[in-house]
């Protein structure tokens, strides 16, 4: 313990305790100790060529030790930091300044022996001089494992993002991201004025579908028709399941006139494609739209609900209609 708090004073620079632990061992039993560690370490002249590899660094470079020794550690550097690697050399050994490099941490890519960038952490420190030379040290530490387990996990996030704001079944945005949505265009529509309207789509007799030809048809006679009011929308529209049958559409930028042009539209499509169920069969629906313009200053909610009144409408009107409020 008392070794820990241990310091001695060589040729005027203080050694820490471990260096005088070390001091102790046989050179041969340091050297071992070094050429396993788990971290790859290499030490350069200050002419930059390598010195000394370890066993990990060996791994890092894809270069053995006799091949290794004497080129220059540049070599493995990408171009750009292979020019800032000599100047920052350069520029320690003519000044007398504290390095801001030496000690700290940065982050790159060395270059493998087979032209694969690897990303390492790696900290530099001063060795100190030796018969006139000064010489470097370097802990390499190989990120790819770390940055593997970050994409991995940024990746996990979005898709987990992605499944929270989407509806499994038919692909499309869901009553979240809907809400979401609507409360952007709200937003935007009051700040520039744009008219913008609201649509909910319904599937006529639905009920009737799944009793005739099955749930598993019904699920795909769903997806279907989220796929055709998606393709006869316009790019800008957004399409949504909200419920069980149910879709809500925004139209952002347009008034109901048009709206009822657009909305005819995907009324029309699903009426004339025929949907073909996974075990082969043919199934026919329609859907019934209600839309509503957005009134300037007023809550989407109030919208909505007439969208909603709408649809009750087309509903009572006979189905396979698109009614405005
Ligand atoms: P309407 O024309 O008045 O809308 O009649 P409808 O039969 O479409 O409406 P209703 O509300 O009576 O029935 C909706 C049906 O939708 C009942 C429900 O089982 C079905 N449904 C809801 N979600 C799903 C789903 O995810 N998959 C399947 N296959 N059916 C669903
Ligand atoms: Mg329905
Ligand atoms: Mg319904």
């Amino acid at each position: 313990m008392f070794l820990c708090n241990l310091y001695a004073k060589v040729g005027g620079s203080p050694v820490p305790a471990a260096t005088i632990m070390l001091d102790t061992l046989p050179c041969t039993l340091s050297l071992r100790l070094l050429d396993n560690a788990l971290d790859a370490i290499v030490v350069i002249d200050e002419d930059g060529a390598i010195r000394y590899q370890n066993g990990a660094m060996q791994a890092l470079s894809g270069y053995a030790c006799g091949e290794a020794l004497g080129q220059p550690l540049a070599g493995l550097l990408p171009a750009a930091m292979a020019e800032q690697h000599h100047r920052y050399v350069r520029a320690y050994l003519d000044s007398c300044k504290e390095s801001t490099v030496l000690g700290q941490v940065r982050e790159f890519a060395i270059r493998h022996r087979t032209g694969e960038m690897v990303p390492i952490g790696m900290k530099a420190i001063d060795l100190g001089i030796h018969e006139g030379k000064r010489y470097f040290g370097a802990f390499l530490e190989d990120l790819r494992a770390r940055r593997r387990m970050q994409a991995e996990r940024e990746a996990l996030l979005a898709q987990l993002e992605k499944q929270a704001l989407s509806d499994a079944l038919t692909g499309l945005p869901n009553r979240r991201a809907f809400d979401a949505e609507a409360a952007l265009t709200c937003a935007r529509a009051a700040r520039s004025g744009a008219l913008t309207c609201v649509g909910i789509a319904d599937i006529d007799f639905f009920k009737k579908v799944n009793d005739r030809y099955g749930h598993a048809a019904g699920d795909a006679v769903l997806a279907s028709v989220a796929g055709l009011i998606g393709q006869a929308s316009r790019a800008t529209d957004f399409v949504a399941r909200t419920g069980g049958e149910e879709f809500s559409l925004l139209f952002p930028g347009i008034g109901s006139d048009i709206a009822l042009v657009v909305a005819e539209r995907i009324r029309a499509a699903v009426e004339r494609e025929p949907i073909v169920t996974p075990d082969g069969q043919q199934v026919s629906v329609t859907i019934s739209i209600g839309l509503a313009q957005l009134a300037p200053g007023a809550p989407f909610a109030e919208a909505l609900a007439r969208a909603d009144a709408a649809l009750y409408e087309a509903k009572n009107g006979g189905r396979n209609l698109v009614c405005a409020r």
